[in-house]
């Protein structure tokens, strides 16, 4: 997930774009560049680092009055200057930006490189401006129309040509893009922070659409070509609130772009109705014995999920072990133990000496990591990225589930290889997975009910939270979430422990979060509800869509979307998420940067 800019008109191009990038530098740091348009030719500067490391390479700058900017968030390829967008057509005359991914790129890169097409970089992206050359006689828009028409995948992209003066093309396919109309001057860019400083007045992408953008016009096409009207409005939000797409917080925006950030998990690992996820080609499955996997915080909570399921998947022992812990415990590792290391960042001090005593002990280890070219996903033998884009909110939402998403995804993909599950099981499963993101669009449709239980519950000092087996790990994530953020000391506790002795602890004060979405389990929990009701305490329940029998039991009741039992451990997280928030503002905690923490955890 990158952020993206374009402008035309009649200011030093490069100032706009960097000011504008700067303002998009929370999509993505990793990298960043420009492309200037003057003189009939196509200037381009880029880095490695953050925008400031581009300005300096950029040195007395380039002229030009139309260009397109790029600060990265790398998914395909490492971090660095070669990498960094723009990307080049091999004869110099089209660049591209692009956020998203290009998901059949391997495909067109073989068929343009044996068409004699040289590729600088390993991006994903790059295949776009080769396609532009391939297809461009002299007509712009018609170019952009064959190449497009080329790509599968998601893709924002803005193109500059040298052949054609202050003009850009801007394409939108289920990646942000939004244009900013101004006088005498347009804009485009990922989200409309990059440019609210010059103009409030925009134009609103659809999916397929296209604009050509001028000094004077924007001329809006359909995913055929043909002029349509465009949609335009007034932004009203300040700048501030633009950072945040318009949200309070960036935790809140982050909840809300779940569906989107799985989308980007899941998709592209799903081929032809089964799962294919890369990066796994060396990893035999079949030689590995027993798993373990290493974590720290949410991550290790994503873990507990993931021994479930490929335990009762796979049939392989599988443990979930503290990062900061396993290290001490001198465990028991051969090459046939199968280390799994989860990081949001892959900077994770905890983890990466884990992973480091795995591989001393000569255990393959395989990462589930956000961040492309981390110091986790360099140690590793085998990488699975999650592609969830930068999450800047200190506390984990998106971070965390597409983590569980990605141990789903792993889970199926071994039992299919491993023959424990059918074929026909193993389709079933995959339609589930590509399914999540609607179904966690579900559980953020619930935010108002949500808000109305934290306002309600928000006083109560020691919630428990309380589940079995899948549900067991929600509580864990859940009482996290509502610790770090509003400061409310919570206990998690597999429900069955209850009553070994914390059921002293409850009383007509205490509130008590039931997480009673494991339908088979769902007896044997009401039961530990039923103690929880006899010593007074409130009961606020989790449960599955349609369940009627919860209500004779809780005071109130939280509805999850249905999936396969397996996989409710990812939807049912999103509304504690969602609480914990609401708690949290209600308690006037700092919810993006709370006390005494850090987002990357990066010292033992
Ligand atoms: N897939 C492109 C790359 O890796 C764009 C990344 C993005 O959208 O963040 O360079």
């Amino acid at each position: 997930m990158c952020g993206i800019i374009g402008y035309t008109g009649v200011k030093n191009a490069q100032d706009i774009l960097i000011e504008g990038l700067r303002k998009l530098e929370y999509r993505g740091y990793d990298s960043a560049g420009v492309s200037i348009q003057h003189d009939g030719v196509i200037d381009t500067v880029k880095s490695s680092g953050r925008i400031d490391a581009l300005v300096e390479k950029l040195g007395d700058g380039i002229p030009g009055v139309t260009g397109v900017g790029h600060t990265r968030w790398a998914t395909h390829g490492a971090p660095n200057d070669t990498n960094a967008h723009p990307h080049i057509s091999n004869n110099g005359r089209f660049a591209i930006v692009h956020n998203g991914i290009i998901e059949n790129y391997e495909s067109l890169r073989a068929e343009l490189t044996a068409d004699g097409v040289c590729f600088k970089s390993d991006t994903d992206s790059e295949v776009v401006a080769c396609l532009l050359e391939l297809y461009y006689d002299g007509d712009f828009k018609s170019a952009v129309y064959k190449a497009v028409g080329r790509l599968e995948g998601s893709f924002a992209l803005g193109i500059v040509c040298a052949d054609h003066p202050g003009r850009l093309f801007a394409v939108k396919n289920m990646s942000p893009l939004i244009i900013g109309v101004g006088e005498g001057e347009n804009y485009f860019a990922s989200d409309v922070t990059a440019f609210i400083g010059h103009t409030k007045d925009v134009i609103r992408l659809s999916d397929g659409q296209a604009a050509e953008i001028t000094a004077e016009s924007v001329t809006v096409y359909d995913a055929d070509g043909n002029e349509t009207e465009p949609e335009r409005s007034v932004v009203t939000w300040d700048i501030e609130a633009a950072e945040k797409g318009g949200f309070e917080h960036f935790m809140l925006k982050e909840i809300m772009e779940q569906p989107r950030a799985l989308e980007a998990t899941i998709k592209p690992r799903v081929k032809k109705g089964r799962l294919a996820p890369e990066g796994l080609e060396e990893l035999d499955i079949s030689k590995v014995s027993r798993i373990v996997i290493v974590a720290c915080g949410s991550a290790y909570h994503a873990g507990v999920v993931g021994k479930y399921v490929i335990e009762r998947l796979c049939r392989i022992p599988t443990t979930a072990e503290l990062a900061s812990e396993f290290r001490y415990s001198d465990p028991i590792l051969d090459e046939s133990v199968l280390v799994i290391a989860i990081s949001q960042s892959g900077e994770t001090a905890d983890t990466l000496a884990a992973m480091r005593e795995a591989k001393g002990k000569g255990a393959r280890v395989m990462s589930i990591v956000n961040v492309v070219g981390s110091s986790v996903a360099n140690l590793s033998d085998n990488v699975l990225y999650t592609w969830a884009g930068p999450e800047i909110a200190v506390a984990t939402t998106k971070g965390y589930t597409t983590q569980v998403a990605m141990l789903y995804i792993f889970a199926v993909w071994a039992a299919g290889k491993l023959g424990r599950i059918s074929s026909e099981r193993e389709g079933e499963l995959t339609k589930c997975i590509l399914a999540l993101p609607e179904r966690v669009q579900h559980a953020i449709d619930l935010n108002m009910h949500v808000e109305s239980l934290a306002k309600k519950y928000h006083t109560y000092k020691t919630p428990f939270f309380i589940g079995r087996n899948f549900d067991y790990a929600s509580c864990l994530e859940a009482s996290l979430k509502l610790k770090e953020i509003s400061y409310i000391h919570s206990e998690a506790y597999a429900a069955g422990e209850l009553k070994h002795g914390t059921i002293a602890l409850l009383s007509p004060d205490e509130l008590v979060i039931a997480y009673c979405c494991h339908e088979a389990l769902y007896d044997k929990m009401m039961s530990n509800v039923k103690e929880v009701k006899a010593r007074g305490a409130r009961v606020l329940a989790v449960a599955q869509e349609g369940n009627k029998r919860v209500l004779a039991e809780a005071d109130d009741v939280i509805y999850v979307a249905d999936t396969d039992p397996l996989f409710m451990a990812l939807t049912q997280i999103v509304p504690m998420q969602l609480f914990a928030y609401y708690a949290a503002k209600e308690n006037g905690c700092d919810i993006d940067k709370p006390k005494n923490l850090a987002k990357s955890v990066t010292v033992e």
